[in-house]
C-alpha cells in the first residue's frame, strides 16, 4: 500500500490521505504562498489503458524547495542533476520539477485536481516549516524503485526500448512502462515486481 506523505523523524506530520491531512494540528491560517495551479495538458498515460496523465504548473516555481521536499519525503526519488523529485500521492506517480508537476495513472480527470490540492497544501506546509527543515541536496532513491531495479535481469539489452534496466525500472515505477515489456523477465521476479507495483499503486482514496 502506498504510504502517502511522511514527515517522519525530521518532521512534524504524517499524512496517509485526506482525512489524516485534515486532522493535522497547527496548520497555518495566513501563510499560503502557493495559491493556485493550472492544468496545462491532459494526455493518455504512457502505460496505456484508459489512464490519464496530467501536466500542471503552480503559480510559482518550486525548484528551490525540492531539497526540502527531499528531506521530508521518505518515499521519493530525488534527481539533483535534472532537478526532479518523484514520489506518489494516492498511489499515483507524481514528478515535481521547478515549473511543472506531472501526475500519471489517473483513472479520471477530477483525480488530478484532488491530488493537486493535496500537493498545494503539502508544498505550503513545507514553506511554512522551511526554517526548521535541513534541506537534502544529494540524490535519493525510493526503496521500492531499488527493489524493482534489482529484480530486473540488469543486462541492459535495450529490448524493452529503454537504454538501460535502470531507466526501465524508473518508468515501471512511474507507470510509464509495463513489466511484460521486458522480454527477459521471468518468474518469480515478474511476480515480485508486480507486487511492488501494486504496493505503489494501491489507492488511498476509496
Ligand atoms: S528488456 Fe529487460 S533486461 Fe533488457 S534493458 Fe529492458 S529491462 Fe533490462
Amino acid at each position: 500500500m502506498c504510504s502517502g506523505w511522511f514527515w517522519s523523524e525530521r518532521g512534524f506530520i504524517f499524512c496517509a490521505g485526506p482525512r489524516a491531512w485534515l486532522a493535522l494540528p497547527g496548520k497555518g491560517d495566513c501563510f499560503m504562498a502557493i495559491k493556485s495551479y493550472r492544468i496545462l495538458n491532459l494526455l493518455p498515460c504512457v502505460s496505456g489503458g484508459k489512464k490519464l496523465r496530467v501536466v500542471a504548473a503552480f503559480d510559482q516555481e518550486i525548484g528551490d524547495l525540492l531539497p526540502y521536499f527531499n528531506a521530508v519525503l521518505e518515499r521519493a526519488t530525488y534527481d539533483h542533476v535534472r532537478g526532479t523529485l518523484t514520489t506518489c500521492c494516492y498511489g499515483r506517480p507524481v514528478i515535481l520539477s521547478s515549473r511543472h508537476v506531472v501526475i500519471g495513472q489517473l483513472t479520471y480527470p477530477g483525480l488530478a485536481e484532488e491530488i493537486l490540492e493535496v500537493l498545494k497544501d503539502f508544498l505550503n506546509r513545507v514553506l511554512e516549516q522551511k526554517d526548521k527543515i535541513a534541506p537534502i541536496y544529494e540524490a535519493k532513491i525510493d526503496p521500492i524503485w531499488q527493489q524493482i531495479f534489482i529484480s530486473l535481469p540488469r543486462t541492459n539489452c535495450a529490448a524493452c526500448g529503454e537504454q538501460t534496466c535502470m531507466a526501465f525500472a524508473l518508468k515501471l515505477w512511474s507507470g510509464e512502462q509495463l513489466p511484460e515489456h521486458c522480454s527477459a523477465l521471468e518468474q518469480p521476479e515478474m511476480g515480485k515486481i508486480q507486487a511492488l507495483l501494486d504496493e505503489i499503486n494501491d489507492p488511498l482514496l476509496p
